[in-house]
C-alpha cells in the first residue's frame, strides 16, 4: 500500500480544495471541478506506480482537454494569464483567479510544477512533438518570459484604463487567439531549438509565478547518493535539463522540474 501513498495524498489535497471551495463559495461546480481534476491526477499517479508508460500523458489529456474545451470554449472562461488579470482587477475570486491560486501560485508550494507536467493544455500538444529530450543545449533567453508576462498585464490593464465595454467578450476571444499564438510559437520553437519544451523554458509568462513558488515545493524528486553511480542518464532524459542528482533546492534548473518522472523511470540504480 505504501507505493499508493502519493496518489492518495494528491486525491486528498484536491478533495480538500473541492470541499472548501464548494462550501465557501456556495457553488457545487467547484466540488465537481476539483474532484474531477484530483481524480484524474490520482489516476495518473496510480498508473505510474503500476508502471504504465502512458500514465502522465493520460492525465495531461484528461485535464488539459477538460480545461481547454469545457472550461475555456464551452463555459467561456479565460483561464490564461489574461483571464487571471481580468478577474483580479474586477476583484472577483472566481474561475481564473481560483485556478491560478490553486495550480500556479499556492499549489506549487506542495506539488511544484506538477501543473506543467500533468495538466497544461499547451504542453499537452507540445509533448506530442518529436523532441521529448532536448537535442540542443539550453539557451540564456529565459528573460523573454518577463516580457510576455508584462505584455499580458499591460493588455488587460489598458482595457480597464480605457473603460472598454464588454471586456468579458474580449477575454473570450483573447483566450482563443492567445491559445492559437501559444501553439504556433510553441511548435515553431520546438522545431527550431529541437526541444518540445522550448516554449516553457523561454516564453511562457506563467513561469514567473511557477518558478519561485516551486522552489519551496514539498513534492520533489531526490537522489539517494548511496545508490547513485553518477552515470548521468537522469540528466540526459530530462526534458527540462534539471540536475536531479543534486538534492539542494538550488540545484541547476531546479525550478524547471515538471515532475514527469522520466529520470526516475530511467535510473538504472533506482536511486531517484
Ligand atoms: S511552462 Fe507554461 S506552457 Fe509550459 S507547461 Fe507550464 S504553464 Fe504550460
Ligand atoms: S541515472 Fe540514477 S545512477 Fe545515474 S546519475 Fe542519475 S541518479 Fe545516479
Ligand atoms: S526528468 Fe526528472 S528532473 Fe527532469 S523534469 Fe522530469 S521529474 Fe523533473
Amino acid at each position: 500500500m505504501k507505493k499508493y501513498t502519493a496518489p492518495i495524498f494528491m486525491l486528498a489535497v484536491f478533495e480538500t480544495i473541492a470541499i472548501v471551495l464548494w462550501v465557501t463559495k456556495d457553488n457545487i461546480f467547484y466540488f465537481f471541478n476539483f474532484s474531477y481534476i484530483g481524480c484524474s491526477v490520482a489516476l495518473g499517479m496510480f498508473l505510474f506506480v503500476r508502471n504504465n508508460s502512458y500514465a502522465r500523458r493520460i492525465v495531461q489529456l484528461l485535464v488539459g482537454l477538460y480545461m481547454l474545451i469545457y472550461l475555456g470554449l464551452i463555459c467561456r472562461e479565460n483561464m490564461q494569464i489574461e483571464g487571471f488579470w481580468y478577474y483580479l482587477f474586477t476583484g472577483v475570486f472566481e474561475a481564473a483567479t481560483i485556478h491560478y491560486a490553486v495550480a500556479k501560485i499556492f499549489g506549487p508550494l506542495i506539488f511544484g510544477r506538477g501543473w506543467c507536467g500533468y495538466a497544461c493544455w499547451t504542453a499537452m500538444v507540445l509533448d506530442f512533438l518529436p523532441y521529448k529530450v532536448p537535442e540542443q543545449p539550453r539557451r540564456k533567453i529565459g528573460w523573454i518570459r518577463y516580457i510576455t508576462f508584462v505584455a499580458s498585464l499591460i493588455f488587460v490593464g489598458a482595457l480597464f484604463l480605457a473603460h472598454v465595454g464588454n471586456i468579458e467578450r474580449i477575454m473570450f476571444w483573447a483566450f482563443i487567439v492567445g491559445n492559437i499564438l501559444y501553439y504556433a510559437v510553441g511548435i515553431i520553437l520546438a522545431f527550431a531549438f529541437k526541444d518540445n519544451r522550448a516554449f516553457c523554458k523561454y516564453i511562457c509568462p506563467v513561469t514567473v509565478f511557477l518558478k519561485p513558488m516551486s522552489y519551496f515545493a514539498t513534492l520533489r524528486v531526490t537522489c539517494n547518493k548511496e545508490k547513485c553511480i553518477s552515470c548521468g542518464k537522469c540528466r540526459r532524459v530530462c526534458p527540462m535539463d534539471v540536475d536531479v542528482t543534486d538534492n539542494s533546492r538550488k540545484r541547476e534548473n531546479g525550478t524547471e522540474c515538471i515532475l514527469c518522472m522520466e529520470c526516475v523511470k530511467n535510473c538504472p540504480r533506482g536511486a531517484l
